[in-house]
């Protein structure tokens, strides 16, 4: 099977490759833009295999995308390339319309295109996955509520407004077009190859700089963690397995509030990488180092999600829990200054220009 990955050298992106690759005989045309937080480094462990290709292209670009499909024949898509970073979606919406929405809409347009010439065996196994979040459904208030597949839409952010709208233009071109299409809801990710602006990364990186460990607010929002790697497998199942039409809800069972992961990071981060091998006073912790700021406006205070559905129907349940998923995390992220080095100076981005950018 030939899989036209897109966003392939983002965070979940490259843990798809990485999988299919590793996992799996499927190839890979991994087609991405190379945005601030696409990353070649990121699939350079997979990047010399005969089964990978890496083409650098804008999904908004309908010409190159047709030409693209038509190069490499793809037997499924699994669409993630997104802009996803809530905070820079507040501030400038703009490319979180053209990107989820327009570039959205521009591959499902170029994939419907190319599907209806397939010969009938392939157009028959041909499948449009999307992958999406579970901030479509906004927030939740009561304590034991949780996201089902069924939850009606209601976004609070131009970054969760623009997946949502995605994830509507999907469904339509199914429903008016027989598009084979697949919807997945993810919770919140974390793991290996994550760009230190976002939660984890960012508090693994300050900590180990004895920087400032910024927490909105009070830090009482409570996501649902779900290990990067766990995520793919579930992605590569769907992909594979999953019946055309339906939404699956992918969690990691792990909810928690954000200060708990803080606290929770700070105390591996005392135990492998203590503050007074770095000069610090004996005895410093790291939780000295958390400072509350303003929260961002518009915060969902509680998102959970009810997993059940993959779990009943295609089998899939994470293999991490939070304690272990973290601890490989903080542990990689002591093990590969050379990754997020290169992303914290810049030089990351050179990479790009090896891509023809
Ligand atoms: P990411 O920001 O790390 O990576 C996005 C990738 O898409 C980057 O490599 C970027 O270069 C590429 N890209 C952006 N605009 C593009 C364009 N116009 N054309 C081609 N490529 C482009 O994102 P991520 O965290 O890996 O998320 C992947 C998908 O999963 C997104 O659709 C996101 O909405 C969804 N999701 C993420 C999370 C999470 O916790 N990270 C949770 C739920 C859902």
């Amino acid at each position: 099977m030939k899989i036209l990955v897109t966003g392939g050298a983002g965070f979940i992106g490259s843990a798809v490759v990485r999988h299919v690759i590793n996992q799996t005989d499927d190839s890979v045309v991994n087609i991405d833009k190379l945005t601030y937080a696409g990353n070649v480094n990121s699939v350079a462990t997979v990047a010399d295999s005969n089964r990978y290709l890496f083409e650098c292209a804008d999904i908004c670009d309908a010409a190159a995308m047709r030409v693209l499909f038509d190069k490499h024949q793809p037997d499924v898509v699994m669409h993630l390339a997104a802009e996803s970073h809530v905070d820079r979606s507040i501030d400038g919406p703009a490319a979180f319309i053209e990107t989820n929405i327009v570039g959205t809409y521009v591959l499902l347009e170029t994939a419907r295109q190319y599907w209806k010439d397939l010969p009938e065996e392939r157009k028959a196994a041909f499948r449009f996955h999307h992958i999406s979040t579970d901030e479509v459904y906004g927030d939740l208030h009561g304590t034991d509520d949780l996201f089902t597949e069924t939850t009606p839409y209601a976004p609070s952010s131009p970054y969760s407004a623009s997946k949502a709208s995605s994830d509507h233009l999907v469904r339509a071109w199914q429903r008016t077009y027989g598009l084979p299409v697949i919807v997945t809801n993810c919770s919140n990710n974390y793991g290996p190859y994550h760009f230190p602006e976002k939660l984890i990364p960012l508090i693994i990186l300050n900590a180990l700089a004895g920087k400032p460990l910024p927490v909105y607010g009070k830090g009482n929002q409570i996501r649902d963690w779900l290990y990067v790697e766990d995520h793919a497998c579930a992605l590569y199942k769907v992909v594979t397995k999953g019946e055309v039409g339906e939404t699956y809800n992918i969690g990691g069972h792990n909810e928690k509030q954000n200060i708990e992961v803080v606290h929770a990071i700070c105390e591996l981060m005392d135990e492998l990488a203590p503050m007074h091998e770095r000069g610090f006073p004996q005895n410093t912790k790291h939780s000295s180092l958390i400072t509350h700021v303003t929260d961002r406006p518009g915060h969902d205070l509680r998102y959970a999600i009810d997993a059940s559905k993959i779990d009943r129907e295609l089998g899939w349940k994470p293999e991490e829990t939070f304690e272990t998923g973290l601890r490989k995390t903080v542990q990689w992220y002591l093990d590969n200054k050379t990754w997020w080095q290169a992303v914290l100076d810049g030089s990351y981005q050179l990479e790009r220009l090896g891509q023809g950018v």
